[in-house]
């Protein structure tokens, strides 16, 4: 079987988003291992100098127009699904993100093709596209063959490594005209309200310190804190922290909070509940500190400790210390 995956790019304000990365080393994996296209698309308006950034593709296709210089459903809809029609690729993967919930099902609909959504993994098998999806938050698998056609795969953020679709290279570059009916959209772009500045980024954080409901009180923090700083990391949580108002919400990691993907991810007194382990279970390295021995955490976790975390964060502290002096 040939590959034929296009991954629709995303970007803002100027900048290729993670997500796009990630899908391009999925997908140039898989060209490697079995022959065949990557073709990346990059829609937008002024955005001819991100090509750069694609080299992990075989194929650039570029479609600018000023009606697409910001995600707005409608035009990208049009002018990407008319590329999909014609060019029949049989995969096209979306990033499983705001721009692309909008997309990916209208794409689908538009279509008449399958979806498939909450994507964690893509494999070639016997001639089809194997698809994995995680459903109820990560309680079950489900494996869907793509066999003809063309299906639309929506891809959850961190399901792949970024670093894998970040690679030189020239594809071959096609411009295409947009084409759009601009009297033909009953939406528009308005405007981006930002959130507000100022906390840091744990999804790029190398090391995380992640406390839940064992850490007690919004004192106690304090002491994870004062872990993080001596291991060079920041401080996480479960959403009960954030709930009490001890950390904002950009700390929250999990189903409703941020999918993380550092080396080192501590987990301090925290259960391990499918909607934490869902933003947390991709780390390179899970360590777990937890009384329980049957905390959920463990069976996620390389390695757990069960123990009292009040025991461990300061032993903790003190070895790294010993290492430093
Ligand atoms: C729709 C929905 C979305 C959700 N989204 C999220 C989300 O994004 N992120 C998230 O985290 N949760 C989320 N939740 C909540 C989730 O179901 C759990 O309730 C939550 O993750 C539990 O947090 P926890 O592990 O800190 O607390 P608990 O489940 O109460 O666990 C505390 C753990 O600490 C251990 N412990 C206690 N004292 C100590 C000690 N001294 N030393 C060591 N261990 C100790 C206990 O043994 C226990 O395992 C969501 C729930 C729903 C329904």
């Amino acid at each position: 079987m040939s590959i034929s995956i296009f991954v629709i790019a995303e970007h803002l304000e100027g900048t290729l988003a993670d997500m796009t990365f990630e899908m391009l080393g999925k997908a140039r994996q898989l060209a490697d291992e079995h022959g065949g296209m990557v073709t990346a698309v990059l829609a937008g308006y002024n955005v001819a100098q991100l090509a750069e950034q694609l080299g992990a593709a075989d194929a650039l296709i570029l479609i600018e127009d000023e009606l697409l210089a910001e995600f707005a459903p409608q035009p990208y809809q049009d002018v990407i699904s008319g590329l999909i029609r014609e060019r029949a690729p049989g995969l096209v993967m979306v990033g499983s993100t705001s721009m692309g919930l909008d997309l990916a099902a209208a794409l689908a609909t538009t279509l008449n093709v399958p979806m498939l959504s909450s994507c964690i993994d893509l494999s070639v098998e016997d001639d089809a596209y194997v698809v994995t999806s995680q459903l109820y938050g990560g309680k079950i698998m489900m494996e869907t063959a793509v066999t003809a056609g063309t299906a639309i795969a929506q891809i959850l953020p961190g399901a792949f490594r970024a670093e894998d679709g970040q690679r030189a290279g020239t594809p071959t570059l096609e411009e295409i005209p947009p084409g759009l009916h601009p009297e033909n959209f009953r939406m528009r772009f308005e405007n981006f309200i930002k959130p507000e500045a100022g906390d840091i980024d744990i999804t790029q954080a190398p090391i995380l310190v992640s406390v839940g409901r064992g850490i007690q009180t919004q004192e106690n923090i304090a002491l994870a804190e004062e872990l993080a700083e001596a291991l060079g990391g920041s401080v996480s949580s479960s959403r009960p922290i954030v709930d009490q108002d001890w950390l904002p919400v950009t700390r929250q990691v999990g189903k409703s909070g941020m999918s993380v993907k550092p080396r080192l991810y501590l987990a301090l007194g925290i259960s391990g509940a499918p909607e934490h382990v869902e933003g947390m279970k991709n780390a390179d390295l899970i360590v777990a500190v937890n009384t329980d021995p049957d905390a959920p955490i463990f069976s996620v976790a390389h390695y757990g400790v069960v123990a009292d975390i009040f025991d461990v964060m300061p032993a903790l502290e003190e070895r790294l210390g010993e290492r430093v002096s």
